[in-house]
């Protein structure tokens, strides 16, 4: 883990409704895992291109594409043990956004641009009982959606801040 000088407050509160960083490059293969901590409210952000969570980036074009980005899609809502935080902290998932990119008519693909690129964007918040105990998240992306090469993760909470690299999507991220 090294740590990144201090660009954000670590106070969270307004950290918490906006977003830590400014999204990274549209790389495919890559995405950005954003975690905050404050008292007993964990936020975990996913956003990457598209093309790593169902291998293309435009609107689905049959049956098997629809089919692939509804299942991705669902994944996300209910992610489970893809990013799980540490048992002990009692975690729950209370609320999960996903952004799907073309939920908007042609005119307004805040998602997808002319260039034929679009981007998946995953919001999770979780209420923890015990967030002191909140030690570590296990990220389990890349078995889900193997065409991930790499997660760039930030967090930043109450014991600091600091940033890891997860390759194959998977791996921990050490919250101290
Ligand atoms: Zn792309």
């Amino acid at each position: 883990m090294r740590y990144l000088k201090p660009v954000f407050p670590l106070l969270m509160t307004s950290a918490l409704s906006a977003p830590v960083l400014a999204a990274g490059a549209h790389v495919h293969g890559r995405a950005d895992l954003e975690i905050a901590v404050e008292a007993g409210r964990l936020e975990i952000r996913l956003a990457g291109p598209l093309d790593g969570f169902v291998g293309f980036e435009h609107r689905p074009r049959d049956d098997a594409q629809r089919a692939a980005l509804a299942a991705a899609l669902a994944a996300l809502e209910a992610p489970g043990r893809l990013v799980e935080p540490v048992a002990e902290a009692g975690c729950r998932l209370t609320a999960a956004d996903v952004a799907e990119p073309f939920h908007h008519d042609d005119h307004h693909d805040d998602h997808a641009d002319p260039d034929g690129h679009a981007e998946l964007e995953a919001e999770w918040r979780f209420t923890c009982a015990s967030p002191d105990a909140l030690s570590a998240i296990t990220v389990r992306l890349g078995e889900r959606f193997p065409r991930l090469e790499r997660l760039e993760a930030v967090f930043v909470g109450p014991a600091g801040q600091g940033a890891t690299t997860l390759p194959g999507g998977h791996g921990r991220v050490e919250l101290r």
